[in-house]
């Protein structure tokens, strides 16, 4: 990757890029850990993340990373069982999350919640504060830490502090809702660059800030001022390692896996739909599969010729999504029961978590690719569908709630509340003509390629340094610019 930077760089998350197993610290499987590692190494800086062990967690609190060439600091930030709960499991997760997808009858909030998360912010930020030098950039992500800008600024007033905000931001009609708003508005706004994925995302923040505080926008610079500072808002779309896909999906591994696969669920002859995803409300799994109910009941014809994989894997193992989960099974048993025969059933349902070659393998081989979100940041699912589409074999429908489809040229875009709308936009996928689906498969896929991780943290990058550039006096602004390869 080319891309410079020159200070020391504190990223701060809630999860940690280097989790404590039995054989010691080994790396996180995710797109943002793979693309910031290697900058983390080459700038030897810090990441700032929770111990996720609760109570019960011991062993040191910095530890050098990775563990087989140790370069940059893991910090740890131990969290009491209780914090965990009103901080991730409650303030994050039962209020922020549903908040911010528009799922509202899902909220659940506590003003014990409210506690925990300032409290947690404020561990966070004394974190940061011991850790940051001079000159420092301190990289925040996403919502588990609204408040930690204020509680480093009240801490390093000099320090140069960014957050990107992953998920969407709602409309102000939404986020009023929200008992806390101005502390966290204002939490937000303790940031020198705030990021979101789409303009409209970044154009609600902003609508909130002046609704709620009063505060003023900046056009020309893209910026809000509130009580004296300057904030600048920008998007930066998040994306996935393009390469890595790509290779993957050519892979030997991939290869023997997708055989194995679909020799052992007999699949080899059929037309295949494939819709991925973390087994969560706001990515429409109940939406999805009454548009395959539908489908097969419009089109019969389509009956023990076309089979969904439906991966959906749990990983909150909390209410509602327990509940979720529930519905999703017992939605799954009843259209395999009521179209299911002679050993071919409609849907093939896949909770386990499969690895990123694994999913390589089959976005490769899928027909179709079903992103149904009634709501979500991004969908990065859908960027390594189309880096997987090796032969340009497979079209995908992307939910037009999903940040993907209003990023990406070339797709199509459903609606996933209009089912029968659903439907036909599936067969017609399935049936459009080759040529047809290969010129928007490599108009898609070309700007996902340009526009892959390395892009995405090299765009952020460069505007916190233009930005900080632009405010410190020039005598700090030295240092030797270090350049990052992929
Ligand atoms: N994922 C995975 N294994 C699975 C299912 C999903 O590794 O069995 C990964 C998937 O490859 C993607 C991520 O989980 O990188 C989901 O990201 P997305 O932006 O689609 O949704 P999020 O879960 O972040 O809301």
């Amino acid at each position: 990757m080319e891309g410079l930077v020159d200070k020391k760089i504190i990223i701060v998350s809630n999860r940690e890029p280097y989790s404590l197993n039995k054989g010691g610290f080994q790396k996180t499987v995710g797109g943002l850990v793979s693309a910031l590692d290697p900058l983390m190494q080459a700038t030897r800086g810090v990441w700032i993340a929770s111990s996720p062990k609760g109570d019960k967690r011991d062993g040191p609190l910095r530890v050098k990373v990775p563990p087989d060439s140790p370069s940059y600091t893991l910090r740890l930030v131990p969290l009491s069982s209780s914090d965990i709960e009103g901080y991730y499991n409650g303030y994050s997760n039962r209020f922020l999350w549903p908040l911010c997808h528009i799922t509202l009858d899902r909220i659940y909030l506590t003003r014990s919640y409210w506690r925990s998360y300032s409290r947690v912010n404020s561990l966070f930020a004394k974190a940061v504060a011991e850790e940051a030098g001079e000159d420092s950039i301190i990289w925040l992500q996403d919502y588990h830490l609204a408040l930690a800008a204020a509680g480093i600024r009240a801490l390093r007033p000099e320090a140069f502090v960014s957050l990107f905000w992953h998920i969407p931001w709602p409309p102000h009609g939404v986020f009023r809702i929200c008992p806390q708003k101005k502390e966290i508005l204002e939490g937000l706004l303790a940031n020198d660059l705030l990021g979101f994925q789409l303009p409209s995302f970044m154009q609600n923040f902003v609508t909130c800030a002046e609704r709620e505080l009063g505060a003023e926008v900046d056009p020309v610079e893209g910026a809000i001022r509130h009580k004296g500072r300057l904030t600048r808002l920008r998007t930066f779309p998040i994306s996935v390692d393009f390469g890595w896909f790509e290779a993957a999906a050519a892979s030997p591994e991939a290869e023997s896996f997708i055989t194995k696969f679909l020799r052992k669920r007999d699949l080899g002859h059929l037309k295949l739909g494939l819709s991925v995803n973390r087994l969560d409300y706001t990515k429409g799994v109940i939406k999805c599969l009454e548009a395959v109910e539908l489908f097969f009941t419009k089109y019969p014809r389509y009956r023990r010729k076309f089979t969904l994989i439906k991966v959906a894997v749990p990983t909150r193992k909390v209410e509602p999504f327990l509940s979720y989960m529930e519905r999703v099974e017992r939605k799954v048993e009843s259209i395999n029961r009521r179209f299911g025969s002679g050993g071919w059933r409609p849907v093939e349902y896949i909770t386990s978590n499969l690895s990123h070659t694994e999913l390589a393998a089959l976005y490769r081989r899928a027909d179709l690719g079903v992103i149904s979100s009634v709501y979500d940041g991004m969908n990065l699912v859908a960027k390594e569908f189309l880096a997987s589409q090796l032969d340009l074999s497979g079209s995908i429908l992307i939910s037009e709630f999903a940040g993907a489809s209003e990023e990406i040229p070339g797709v199509t875009v459903i609606n996933p509340y209009d089912t029968e709308a659903c439907v036909d936009a599936m067969k017609a996928a399935l049936e459009t003509d080759p040529e047809d689906r290969k010129r928007k498969l490599l108009q898609a896929r070309a700007h996902v390629r340009k526009h892959d991780i390395y892009r995405w943290v090299e765009d952020i990058f460069s505007a916190m340094k233009r930005i900080r550039d632009e405010q410190i006096p020039s005598e700090i602004n030295g240092g030797s610019a270090v350049v990052l390869k992929r």
